[in-house]
């Protein structure tokens, strides 16, 4: 085991690369990241980077957003088989045919998509910011992909016209009512921490409703000394590290997501030493999709100010 961290410590220099991971990774691959953090704050951190070569442990379309964002960097994935169902579930074609139908309407799109499909969007948004986004359209009708359940979630904070696609994250779909009545029995005094990704009857039952950061981060300034989480499992990993004197329990024993566990230490090994599992898009799909990205960091520089 330390054999490989310290191979993967001096390839790493050797190559000039930036190691990030998203929160889901296995442990042992968050200890050996630069950086840990959800999929938009690694875009950014990529894009700021001085490093040539940007090594993304998470799933496909996380890597290909770097890329969309960080097009001279060379973009490495440890296992290029790491997809994502949500992500997969729609095809632009797909975004055309919804345009064609409700033609006044915009496209926001998830960032958790392909790049093919952000680059048919108006505009996209995080998990984090889509309330935001969709308020700051002028159009009354949104065409939100490709997640029903956190457009279902934006809409309760809008008076617009919500036209959904039928994509989900299974991880966080799977999450049922019972897990969190089961869960708030056996753990009466921890509050219930969701994120937006699951269904509506769950998040009306939760104390709180947010992203990964934004669990990481009430967890932390919390008081509280105990907390049900309902998001992949892979946080918890962070919250305990964060929070050493807290206790973190998951909402269900399936908060598991297989894609974002194919990532090893080995696979990052290997990837390194090869220079393998390049993530490349089309210039025209990373110059369309990168005009998506770019509108939603605009609206959210302009609330910033
Ligand atoms: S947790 Fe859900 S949205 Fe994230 S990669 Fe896995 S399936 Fe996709």
């Amino acid at each position: 085991m330390e054999n490989i961290i310290e191979k993967i410590a001096f390839l790493k220099k050797e190559r000039n690369a930036l190691i990030l991971a998203h929160y889901y990774q296995i442990p042992e691959v968050q200890q050996i990241a630069d950086f840990v953090g959800d999929s938009f704050e690694l875009c950014k951190i990529a894009k700021r980077a001085q490093e040539e070569v940007i090594v993304l442990c998470g799933v496909y379309f996380m890597a290909e957003s770097v890329k969309i964002l960080s097009p001279e960097k060379t973009v490495l994935i440890p296992n290029i088989n790491a997809g994502c169902p949500m992500a997969d579930m729609i095809k632009p074609e797909d975004v055309r045919n919804l345009r064609h139908q409700y033609k006044e309407a915009a496209v926001v799109t998830y960032i958790n998509s392909s790049a093919a499909v952000k680059a048919e969007s108006d505009i996209c948004c995080t998990s984090s910011n889509a309330v935001e986004i969709v308020n700051s359209l002028p159009n009354e009708e949104i065409i939100f992909v490709p997640d029903k359940n956190l457009g279902s979630y934006v809409s309760r904070f809008t008076n617009k016209k919500f036209i959904y696609f039928d994509g989900y994250c299974h991880v966080h779909n799977n999450i049922t009512l019972q897990d969190l009545e089961r869960e708030r029995k056996l753990h009466p005094n921890a509050p219930v921490l969701v994120h937006p990704e699951c269904r509506a009857e769950v998040v009306d039952h939760a104390d709180f409703v947010g992203s990964t950061s934004r669990i990481l981060d009430y967890a932390t300034r919390s008081e509280q000394k105990e907390f049900i989480i309902g998001t992949e499992k892979g946080i918890l990993y962070s919250l305990k590290q964060n929070n050493p004197d807290k206790e973190f329990y998951p909402l269900s024993a399936n908060l598991i997501c297989p894609n974002m566990k194919k990532t090893s230490l080995a696979s990052v090994l290997s990837c390194l030493e090869d220079e393998a599992n390049h993530v490349e898009c089309s210039e025209k799909i990373i110059e369309a999709a990168a005009l998506s990205l770019n509108k939603m960091l605009a609206v959210m520089s302009q609330k910033e100010r």
